[in-house]
């Protein structure tokens, strides 16, 4: 994953690309680096560690000569080949000191090209697979940065956002994407690219993204597309109407708690203009009402928590739909030979659009006929373009790295489009769709009473945070929401957690329970209420302390648990939508009593942009 910069034009460019990486790094953190040309060569400042200690790094240098250069390439670094330290921090320069290169993604065979370029006299002083990428285009350079690149790429295999510097041509930046996001912005005597559009929105709103296998120049007078057969291509500039504001903290500590408020008026952007007259409409553009009649199996396809809005939607349309749903994990789906074929809709679920274990499952189910539909964030993503529909989630810029709006906006869309199939198969009549909707437009004003008063969970966090280990439990859907409850605790408090279905953990993992430890019953499920209630006390009995999440009336429940969270009155669909956000709280709460980097918690990113 990663972010990668690079300006051109006539301002200094070093602060302009730390200010960009700081923007990025949501995607990677734990290097960084910057490339500078002139017409003296290329100067590379790479540091282990935070944009913030480049900075450092970079003021403590001779800053004249860093000011002078206005021309450059940077990288924020989530590592995949080679630990995070100084000298497997991107850029890498060539050893003839001719090629700089940023990359985001991975070179498959790295390897096999090492080996190549050692036989023909190159050496390497990292552990990275990018390194590849600036020997073997120094390696065909003979002196057309163009011919050089394009010869490099046959040979390159894997994914790849890529930013290039040639010291002969220190007056422009190349960039060439596979399979990884990469955005150009077009500014008034400079010009831009990004991994993302929120890094140089203080420069430019204006915009285009970079397609699959183009390559494009880069200089302060104008930028030059080709496409992968050598033909000159334009793009029309899309103008950015969002803030960069949207991408501040907005007064909160940290984003995850502004994400985390910003749930309720979410909600409403997506599905407001999805409604009109009690009807679902979804603007699918291709996959018609006749086609979803059809349909016969439904597999979700997502990873991390998108993946677990899947699980929680597979119970739901199981019960609406009765035909066989699977969710299934991305990157076990596409090597596991799925039975799919054209009766067969793939649900792909991706806050960024540019998960690859994602990208790769859904390219997948399309080489296999099945229909697509996508569920994003991020529009004009790889995984929004590659879909037969897409549907957007309206949650904005998501930052912090653990989801929150991004998940409760992509579980609003699968029960729309849950009714919207149950509709066309005559499941549901449209009568019920409406009334079903009616409680899904109620979630907004519920949800802002159980942000408006946090004192319960910020109590009950503060009694827990020094858990070594808490086991959240539940049935049926509830099970589904244990899963993303307990992965957001342990993603930003470092606590182990683990999600059990209820009735399993008496097969083995109860030897775990012990005098103190924490679980988290998740019972709103209410055809299973008493089989719960008696989950609970198994664990009590063995010590546990137990925070039960229950229903507004349910005192049986109460009785038997330590603490109570509990859920406001609501529509049955309502439920999960409600339940999660106490437990996203709690976790917030914890890992803020723990003091993490709530935000961007360790050895994780925010788009994975690798398999
Ligand atoms: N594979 C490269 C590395 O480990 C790039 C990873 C990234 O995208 O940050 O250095």
């Amino acid at each position: 994953m990663c972010g990668i910069v690079g300006y051109v034009g006539n301002k200094s460019a070093a602060g302009i690309l730390l200010d960009a990486l700081e923007k990025l790094e949501y995607r990677g953190y734990d290097s960084a680096g910057i490339a500078l040309t002139d017409k003296d060569g290329i100067s590379v400042y790479k540091t282990r560690g935070r944009i913030k200690k480049l900075r450092e790094i970079m003021e403590n240098r001779d800053q004249s000569k860093i000011d002078g250069f206005t021309v450059g390439i940077g990288h924020t670094r989530w590592a995949t080949h080679g630990e995070p330290s100084d000298s497997n921090s991107h850029p890498h320069l060539s050893k003839s000191g001719k090629v700089a290169v940023v990359h985001n993604g991975i070179i498959e065979n790295y390897l096999e090209l090492r080996a190549f370029l050692i036989d023909h006299g190159h050496t390497f002083c990292t552990e990275t697979d990018s390194e590849v990428v600036s020997e073997l285009i120094d390696y065909y350079y003979n002196g057309d940065p163009v011919s050089a690149v394009r010869r490099a790429e046959v040979q390159l295999k894997g994914s790849y956002a890529i930013g290039i510097l040639f010291s002969d041509y220190p007056w422009q930046i190349m960039a060439l994407r596979k399979d990884g996001p990469l955005i150009v912005g077009i500014g008034d005597g400079e010009n831009f690219i990004a991994s993302d559009i929120p890094a140089i929105l203080k420069h430019t709103r204006d915009i285009f993204r970079l397609g699959e296998r183009e390559l494009a120049i880069l200089t302060k007078e104008g930028v030059t597309v080709m496409d992968k057969y050598g033909e000159r291509i334009e793009h029309e500039v899309e103008h950015i109407q969002w803030d960069v504001d949207a991408a501040e903290k907005g007064g909160y500590p940290h984003f995850m708690i502004k994400e985390i408020m910003e749930q309720p008026d979410v909600i409403t952007k997506t599905i407001t203009p999805r409604v009109e007259d009690g009807r679902i409409m979804l603007g699918l553009r291709h996959i018609t009402d006749q086609d979803l009649s059809m349909i016969e199996n439904i597999k979700i396809v997502a990873c991390g928590s998108a993946y677990h809005v899947g699980v929680v939607a597979k119970y739901f349309m199981k019960k609406t739909l009765r035909i066989p749903i699977e969710a299934e994990l991305a990157s076990e789906f596409r090597y596991d030979d799925p039975i799919i074929d054209e009766h067969t809709l793939v649900i792909i679920i991706s806050q960024s659009g540019e998960t690859l274990d994602t990208l790769y499952g859904l390219r997948e189910a399309r080489i296999r006929g099945a229909r697509t539909i996508s569920i994003v964030n991020v529009v004009a993503s790889s995984i929004a373009n590659e879909s037969e529909d897409v549907l957007y989630t309206w949650a904005g810029p998501e930052i912090a790295v653990a989801t929150t709006k991004a998940y409760s906006t992509q579980l609003i869309l699968m029960h729309m489009l849950n009714w919207h199939i149950a509709g066309v198969k005559g499941l549901m009549s449209q009568e019920e769709i409406a009334a079903a909707i009616n409680e899904l437009e109620r979630i907004p004003e519920q949800l802002r009473g159980i942000l408006e008063s946090v004192e319960n969970v910020q109590y009950l966090s503060s009694l827990y945070f020094n858990s070594q280990s808490v086991f959240f439990i539940g049935r049926n859907i509830d099970y589904a929401l244990s899963l993303e409850a307990s992965l957001k605790l342990k993603e930003i408090s470092y606590i182990h957690s683990e999600a059990y279905a209820a009735g399993e953990l008496k097969h083995g993992s109860i030897s775990l329970v012990e005098d103190g430890t924490l679980v988290i019953a998740i019972c709103t499920y209410r055809p299973l209420l008493d089989k719960m209630i008696s989950n609970i006390k198994e664990v009590k009995a063995r010590g546990a302390k137990v925070i039960a999440v229950i229903n507004h009336d349910d005192s049986e429940t109460e009785r038997v648990a330590d603490h109570v969270i509990r859920i406001p009155e609501c529509g049955v669909n309502a439920v999960p939508s409600l339940t999660i956000v106490p437990l996203q709280l709690l976790a917030y709460y914890m890992a803020s009593h723990k003091g993490c980097d709530i935000d961007k918690p360790r050895n994780l990113a925010k788009s994975v942009t690798v398999e």
